[in-house]
């Protein structure tokens, strides 16, 4: 009798176990016992499996006022995010940080260029009069990349609409010189006023045109869509937009001395969202003012403040107003700070200590540097992080800024610290000294390097490589047992998710060991 188990009660007998397996989040920080931690010293156990892993949401929060559908976030680096990756990462649902190393003009033009790239009515469009010339579109098309241009009276917005010239019209037209009179299309397919669109988009989706005019009561222009935005919004679900305007949304970096004022007021200009206050130590007189006067200068947009790894540090930015924080120091793949400065945080304890303060207050924070994997974005997110910056992760995509270059064997493209001495010195051939003013070192006789110039392999599109992180991270917050980032922060908050220490034994076993060789290829 004493012999038979009773099976049915192996969970009651959970009860006898007292507390979970595991430690909570508190006991695995525990700094008196272990000293700070990164990511690669601790795992997440596993939880309970009853939903399918696409089911699981990776929304989440970037500052107090912007919500996006994944967390991911390019670094503001002159080898990681310009034009092409803000605009992959916002069509996927994360969001591109413009670097400042460059011209203020260099880098409001790529502002604009992400804000143009998706519209929904698009409410300045270039327009051009009956006067105009072939050669003028083309030149359009040369610049801009599109050349569906509305034909008013006047040559501009608010004139009377006379008229429309798209590709069709001029791609096998010989003469540059003709008038856009004797080749624009007249008879048009327009809208009113007022329409939604909604009702706009089923107008254009039903005239089978490329282009939807928008005209008031008199005739006059006020606005357009373009066919090829309601592809975009179809191919991009998770794309990252206005409310509004439907256009993508952007984030660009600026230093905190008097000039990048001037540059920030170009880069509202041309539709930025999100600024982040790019230095390497946050706490600092520069940044507090530079907090204060944006906040007093542009009340809408939001700043991302940083970087921090310390309470207090967060402390002094989220009282000057800070709407999101950006955490990290000397935890970047290409960083040498913690090795030149004495300076620093291992990450997982900086990731938790500051966005734990941090939550009480109700400010997002942003775990930068050191994301080499998709378990890492994981535990990042489940120290509290809303969401990760990457920068070597992301480099060496075909987005990334550079060419691609051969060495033994291997298609390769550079990847280096805005803290290099490189970087410092600028050697892009691009105007701008903002590598120099991260470090503060802009008056220096000597500059002392805080990073590396390395190369990364070539990792192809960052399309596809952005759909392997989402689907990597909802695989694994499904073994976790959580169906959203949201409940993933609670739980853990709540002690039901847990976690464990891992020796140094412990990571190589969970490497891969024992093998001759082996390929490993991540995604396909
Ligand atoms: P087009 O037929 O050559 O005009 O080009 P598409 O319609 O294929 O692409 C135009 C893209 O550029 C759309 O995503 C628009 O939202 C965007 N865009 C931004 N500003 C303008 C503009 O002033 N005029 C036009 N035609 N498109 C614009
Ligand atoms: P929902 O689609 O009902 O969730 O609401 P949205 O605000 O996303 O979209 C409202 C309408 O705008 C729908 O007809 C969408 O297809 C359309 N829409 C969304 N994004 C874009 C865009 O970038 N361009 C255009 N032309 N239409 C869009
Ligand atoms: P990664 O994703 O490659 O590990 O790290 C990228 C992050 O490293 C950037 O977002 C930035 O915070 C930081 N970073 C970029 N360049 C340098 C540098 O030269 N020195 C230091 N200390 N940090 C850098």
């Amino acid at each position: 009798m004493s012999n038979v188990i009773d099976f049915s009660k192996a969970k009651d007998y959970l009860k006898t176990y007292g507390n979970r397996d595991g430690l909570s989040v508190e006991a695995l920080l525990d700094e008196q016992l272990s000293g700070g931690l990164t990511y690669n010293d601790f795992l997440i156990l596993p939880g309970f499996i009853d939903f399918a892993a696409e089911k699981a949401s990776l929304e989440s929060k970037i500052t107090r006022n912007i919500t996006l559908k994944t967390p991911f976030l390019s670094s503001p680096m002159d080898t990681v995010t310009e034009t092409d990756m803000a605009i992959s990462m916002a069509l996927l649902g994360g969001i591109g940080i413009i670097h400042h190393n460059c011209s203020p003009e260099e880098q409001a033009d790529m502002v604009r260029k992400v804000k143009k790239f998706e519209n929904g009515f698009i409410i300045d469009p270039v327009v051009l009069s009956p006067t105009n010339t072939v050669a003028d579109v083309k030149a359009i098309k040369e610049k801009s990349g599109f050349c569906g241009i509305p034909i008013t009276e006047t040559g501009k917005m608010h004139g009377k609409l006379v008229g429309i010239v798209t590709a069709r019209d001029i791609q096998f037209h010989q003469d540059d010189s003709s008038s856009l009179k004797d080749i624009m299309t007249k008879d048009l397919v327009v809208a009113k006023e007022g329409v939604t669109l909604t009702e706009a988009n089923n107008i254009l989706a039903s005239s089978k045109k490329g282009k939807l005019p928008i005209v008031d009561s008199q005739g006059n222009l006020v606005s357009l869509l373009a066919r090829s935005d309601l592809l975009k919004n179809q191919n991009y679900p998770l794309a990252s937009k206005a409310p509004d305007s439907k256009q993508l949304l952007c984030g660009a970096a600026i230093g905190t001395r008097p000039d990048d004022r001037d540059r920030l007021e170009l880069l509202v200009n041309a539709g930025l969202d999100v600024v982040v206050l790019d230095s390497s130590q946050g706490n600092s007189v520069y940044q507090i003012e530079m907090i204060q006067w944006i906040k007093k200068t542009f009340p809408k947009l939001e700043v991302i403040a940083g970087n921090v790894v310390t309470r207090e540090q967060a402390a002094s930015l989220i009282a000057a107003g800070a709407d999101g924080l950006r955490i990290g120091m000397g935890s970047g793949s290409i960083c040498i700070t913690q090795e030149v400065m004495a300076c620093g945080r291992p990450q997982a304890t900086a990731v938790y200590r500051v966005s734990e303060f941090a939550a009480k207050f109700g400010v997002p924070t942003i775990a930068d540097g050191g994301i080499g994997n998709v378990g890492h974005i994981v535990k990042a997110t489940a120290l509290g992080a809303s969401a990760v910056m990457m920068g070597g992760l992301l480099a060496g995509t075909t987005e990334s800024p550079g060419e691609y270059f051969y060495r033994e064997g291997q298609r390769l493209k550079r990847y280096r610290g805005m803290g290099s001495i490189d970087a410092m010195n600028n050697k892009s051939g691009k105007d701008g000294n903002a590598a120099t003013k991260r470090y503060f070192s802009e008056g220096d006789a000597v500059k002392v390097a805080q990073g590396v110039v390395g190369n990364v392999v070539d990792k192809g599109s960052v399309r596809k490589f952005l759909g392997y992180l989402h689907t990597g991270v909802q695989h694994s917050l499904q073994d976790i047992g959580c169906r959203s980032l949201a409940e993933f922060h609670e739980s853990v908050a709540n002690g039901t998710v847990r976690f464990e220490k891992r020796t140094a034994a412990a990571q190589m076993e969970g490497g891969v060991h024992g093998l001759h060789s082996f390929e490993k290829k991540l995604f396909s």
